[in-house]
């Protein structure tokens, strides 16, 4: 099913089977005997379970042999009552301080009669009595229902188990009278005790319990079925529970040396949790004298310490939430500038910063990104935050993002995030914090190359208005460079059109002579231009109006440039006779464009037109070149 079994055997399983042939040897401790059908279990036995929160299984040994779960129960029975009844009504019958006895003291606090935790069998069997129900068999089926819920299979009570200790667990019963006693169980106090028996009756395997611990590590979200086992509030609560109490007498060492919350049954299992990652079930039934599984113990040791599970372990190398940062020198918006606008963007691109976020934001990881932001706010006027490839913003990231927003608005800088609409709920917390009185939507823009484009824009236009701020409120998703006044007529170089790049070191007679070779053509806006992958040998000279040079990959088309007038596409057809086009390209307004086929300009003879030949072919490659440098740049940022 979800096992990781394949023709190549996954590493963790080669790790788990050493593990396991390793530990087999250690003999020492007994088979539980007090509950006289425990007795009857084959001390040999041994398996060891993982489960990812991905719902990843890897079992070696006897993994799939069914044995009573015990006081594994003792957390999941607290959970229900939690749920049942709130974390107050609970704490007056049951606390959370560890107690340093025995798993079966008769250990109630001698004021108040309330039993010290709810993983002592007092606290358990106090628990048990507070799962709602109509009659014993109710209660037992809810408890049932909520345990199938970390599994994905029903569950049953192992009725032979359950009926020896029944008739034997003399010391529980005295127990769960003395509860009675102070008014911690309710009458007949049999009922709660009966309870507790079948719920540590009920059977398990170990990979059961490591889809179980896997729950609890995943939040309380069953990582196989989807199912949620757990409300998440209560999840820390019983892995809290689970750290200081989960091993008897043994917790404080447990949790010092092995550092998971645990928890053991007298049964042979324990299941230990890594919060956030990995659930892991051991059994095997030989106990050492505070009633934990020899080998389930140093499994669990060994584990920890070669993979470094131990919860305060802080060296935990933690993944980088900045992916790439650029400013508006390297990285352009997709709108192709004249050389003049270029020119002031290479000066001043650093007022343009972006970010590409990554990973998982809570308060560390946002604090990063906001050290990293404030220290660029000098130079910079503009933010822009790609968080496409983001998984999660928690209630910190959302408070501290917001709180960064209203405090660069302020000083009159913007911040864009971009890529954010699948981030629902972060896009709606974020605005809901802004409230109304936000200087800008921080939101304006889906995507980076438009934010990047519109900052651009203002930084243009402040130089041009000379002034060194501009109060122009970011709009929608256009942006325009002003209109240039172009020719009339076909044959006749527009005036936008003298300083394309293409023309570079023309006279003005080759630049009139390779006009008079072009005809007009004037599209609406929206209409196509070229398809992508269509032949062609025509190049095209914008007199007037925009174009969109997009990409089409698989479904989602990419916006790869944005032209003006007084600009070129399709010239790879001067060197690659009836190149396929790459890209498609469609009118964004009404265009009017000037058409050169390059086959008609091969044509011609004389030396005009060699001169213009060797002219053209001169820049395409200069401007190759550094369209290629270009691309490097931005390929590396992408790596
Ligand atoms: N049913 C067992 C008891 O109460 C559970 C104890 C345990 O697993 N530690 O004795």
């Amino acid at each position: 099913m979800n096992d990781r079994t394949t023709i190549v055997p996954s590493p963790i399983l080669h790790y788990l089977e050493e593990l396991h042939e390793q530990i087999l040897p250690l003999e020492a401790g007994n088979v539980a005997s007090y509950i006289p059908e425990l007795a009857r279990a084959n001390p040999q036995w041994f398996g060891i379970a993982i489960v990812t929160v991905d719902g990843h299984v890897y079992q070696v040994g006897d993994s799939r042999q069914p044995f009573t779960i015990q006081s594994v129960s003792k957390p999941f029975v607290y959970g229900i009552a939690l749920e049942d009844w709130g974390l107050d009504e609970v704490m007056k019958r049951v606390g959370v301080e560890p107690s340093g006895d025995a798993f079966n003291s008769i250990s109630l606090d001698p004021v108040t009669g309330r039993p010290l935790n709810p993983m002592i069998n007092a606290g358990a069997i106090a628990t048990a009595g507070m799962v709602k129900g109509r009659d014993v068999e109710h209660r037992l089926s809810r408890v049932l229902e909520k345990f199938s819920r970390y599994l994905d299979h029903p569950l049953t009570v192992d009725e032979n188990v359950y009926r020896s200790e029944a008739s034997t667990g003399h010391r529980n019963r005295a127990i769960s009278y003395m509860l009675r006693n102070f008014g911690m169980l309710e009458d007949p106090p049999e009922e709660a005790l009966d309870l507790y028996f079948r719920q540590c009756s009920i059977l398990v395997n170990c990979r059961d319990l490591a889809l179980m611990a896997a729950t609890l590590a995943n939040n309380g979200v069953n990582p196989i079925t989807g199912v949620r086992a757990l409300k998440n509030e209560n999840v820390e609560r019983l892995l809290s529970i689970m750290s200081t109490c989960g091993t008897y007498d043994f917790a404080g060492n447990w949790i010092y040396d092995i550092g998971l919350p645990a928890k053991s049954g007298v049964g042979g299992g324990i299941m230990a949790v890594l919060p956030g990652q990995v659930g892991i079930g051991i059994f095997s039934p030989r106990l050492d004298a505070n009633g934990n599984s020899m080998r389930g113990l140093e499994a669990c040791r060994r584990l920890s310490k070669d993979f470094r599970l131990h919860i305060f372990n802080t060296a935990k190398t933690r993944p980088p939430v900045i992916r790439s940062q650029s400013s508006g020198v390297q990285m352009r918006s997709p709108r192709v500038r004249n050389s003049q606008a270029t020119a002031l963007l290479d000066a001043e691109g650093a007022a343009i910063q972006l970010f590409e976020l990554t990973g998982d934001f809570a308060l560390v990881t946002t604090e990063v990104v906001i050290s990293t932001v404030l220290d660029q706010v000098d130079i910079a006027d503009y933010f822009v935050l790609d968080v496409r490839r983001v998984s999660t913003i928690d209630a910190a990231g959302v408070r501290l993002f917001a709180q960064l927003c209203d405090d660069l608005g302020k000083v009159g800088k913007f911040i864009f995030f971009t890529n954010a609409d699948d981030k629902f709920a972060f896009t709606r917390d974020l605005r809901q914090r802004l409230g109304d009185n936000a200087r800008h939507d921080p939101f304006s823009f889906t995507d980076s190359g438009h934010a990047l484009e519109w900052c651009e824009n203002q930084l243009l236009g402040r130089s041009r208005s000379g002034s060194t701020r501009d109060r122009r409120e970011p709009g929608g998703n256009r942006a325009h460079e002003p209109e240039r006044r172009g020719g009339i007529s076909a044959g006749i170089l527009p005036t936008s059109l003298k300083e394309q790049p293409l023309l570079r070191g023309m006279s003005p007679a080759e630049m009139q002579y390779l006009f008079t070779l072009t005809s007009p053509r004037e599209f609406k806006a929206g209409e196509t231009i070229l398809r992508q992958g269509d032949p062609g040998d025509e190049i095209y000279f914008i007199e007037r109006g925009e174009v969109i040079v997009s990409l089409l990959t698989g479904r989602t088309r990419r916006r790869l440039a944005v032209l003006s007038s007084g600009m070129v596409f399709g010239e790879l057809a001067l060197v690659e006779k009836n190149v396929q086009r790459t890209a498609g390209v469609y009118a964004d307004t009404a265009v009017r464009c000037h058409v050169l086929s390059s086959n008609l300009l091969d044509a011609q003879s004389g030396e005009l037109a060699g001169a213009v030949r060797h002219a053209l072919l001169l820049n395409l490659n200069q401007l190759l070149i550094q369209h290629l440098r270009r691309d490097h740049f931005q390929i590396r940022m992408l790596m």
